[in-house]
């Protein structure tokens, strides 16, 4: 297949698009470089063998320029992770939110329906879920999103359902992930947040480096076993694998479907700390502090349907979670990113 990847040189995307050219697709990277390189696409190539990735400069808030993608290319599929991601910007901007992710998405979708492409994979979140302290956390969990982040993502589901049920020959795939961690085993891909990271591996391995003095744990008074929350941490690239998966699945259906991407276990803040000082053998300096604004106690996924439905099984432990990221971080450096 042909496959446009949007938003694909940021973290999840590139690692998907390896999956995918692993996998004999053909790929199309539209990404606007907002947060992202394009030396991206020459260590996607790299670490998939010499392939030759297609990428385009372009802003999906721009429809003219999307068009000329879709009439330079016959997509089969589209993997739409364009967006911005940053849950406490996006409660001072929200416009700035909206305008990006939903319009964006609007503008998608009005070229596929124009281009006739029938397929779209869809990066959702578990922030759909809210403030619930029902978990794990099912598909068919309500969804209560509590930030502007967090309802872009809602209504971009929201707007994909109503135009699977006015085009109903279209198939639609939303993936919900839960806290992807972790790079690609070569280290020449991962996550390369700009300024100081707001989410913990990242902050981990800055503390790790010496670029921050020390983490804050954002409370440890949680009704959780030590007292600090619990997320559902996943390697980038078993979620990666679950994009070929879910394309593979449903790449003769029509209709709407929705999958959660978690490996279904609980990981308190301390229990992260503790593995990432063991098998990387440094010393992470913290201290506890308040709690933050808006963070819940605990959230997992409940992920059989992505197991009994896809056959997709994350094989990453949260010490490879660890190991990859400290190995990204170190080989980035060394690559002077
Ligand atoms: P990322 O920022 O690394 O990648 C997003 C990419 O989209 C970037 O390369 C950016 O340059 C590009 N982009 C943004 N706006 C664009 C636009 N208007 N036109 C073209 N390109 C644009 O983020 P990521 O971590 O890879 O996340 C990918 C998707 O997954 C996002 O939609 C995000 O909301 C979602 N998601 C991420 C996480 C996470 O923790 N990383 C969790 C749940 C969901
Ligand atoms: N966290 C923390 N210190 C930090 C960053 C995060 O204690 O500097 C905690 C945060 O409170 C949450 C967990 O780590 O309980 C995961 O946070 P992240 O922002 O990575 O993911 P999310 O909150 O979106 O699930």
């Amino acid at each position: 297949m042909i496959v446009l990847l949007t938003g694909g040189t940021g973290y999840i995307g590139s690692h998907v698009c390896v999956e995918l050219l692993n996998s004999g697709h053909d790929v199309v990277i539209a990404d606007n470089l907002s947060n992202s390189k394009i030396g991206v696409v020459e260590r996607i190539n790299k670490i998939a063998g010499n392939s030759s990735v297609v990428f385009r400069k372009l802003d999906l808030r721009d429809y003219e320029s999307l068009e000329l993608v879709f009439h330079e290319f016959q997509f089969d599929a589209v993997m739409h992770f364009a967006g911005y991601k940053a849950v406490g910007e996006s409660v001072y901007c929200p416009l700035k939110y909206y305008e990006n992710n939903v319009q964006g998405s609007i503008n998608l979708l009005k070229a596929m329906l124009k281009y006739n492409v029938k397929r779209i994979v869809f990066s959702s979140s578990a922030t759909v879920y809210g403030m619930s302290e029902d978990v794990p956390f099912h598909e068919y969990s309500p969804l209560n999103a509590v930030n502007p982040y967090g309802r872009t993502k809602f209504f971009i589901e929201e707007i994909l359902r109503d135009f699977q049920t006015a085009n109903k020959d279209v198939m639609v795939c939303i993936l919900r992930y839960f806290n992807p961690v972790g790079a690609h085993k070569s280290g020449l891909i991962g996550e390369d947040p700009t300024g100081i990271p707001n989410n913990l591996m990242p902050f981990i391995v800055h503390v790790a480096a010496g670029e921050q003095k020390k983490l804050s744990i954002f409370g440890s008074d949680y009704s959780t076993p030590d007292g600090t929350c619990v997320r559902d941490y996943i390697h980038v690239a078993d979620l990666a694998l679950g994009h070929t998966l879910a394309l593979e699945k449903h790449k003769q259906d029509s209709g709407c479907f929705v999958y959660n991407l978690g490996r279904g276990k609980g990981i308190s803040v301390l229990q992260m700390v503790r593995t990432f000082q063991k098998v990387n053998g440094i010393m992470i300096d913290y201290e506890f502090s308040e709690r933050r604004e808006g963070d819940i106690a605990v959230s997992y996924a409940a992920n059989t349907k992505a197991y009994s439905v896809l056959g997709w099984k994350p094989e990453n432990t949260l010490e490879d979670m660890c190991r990859d990221s400290w190995r990204w971080y170190k080989n980035s450096k060394l690559m002077k990113l």
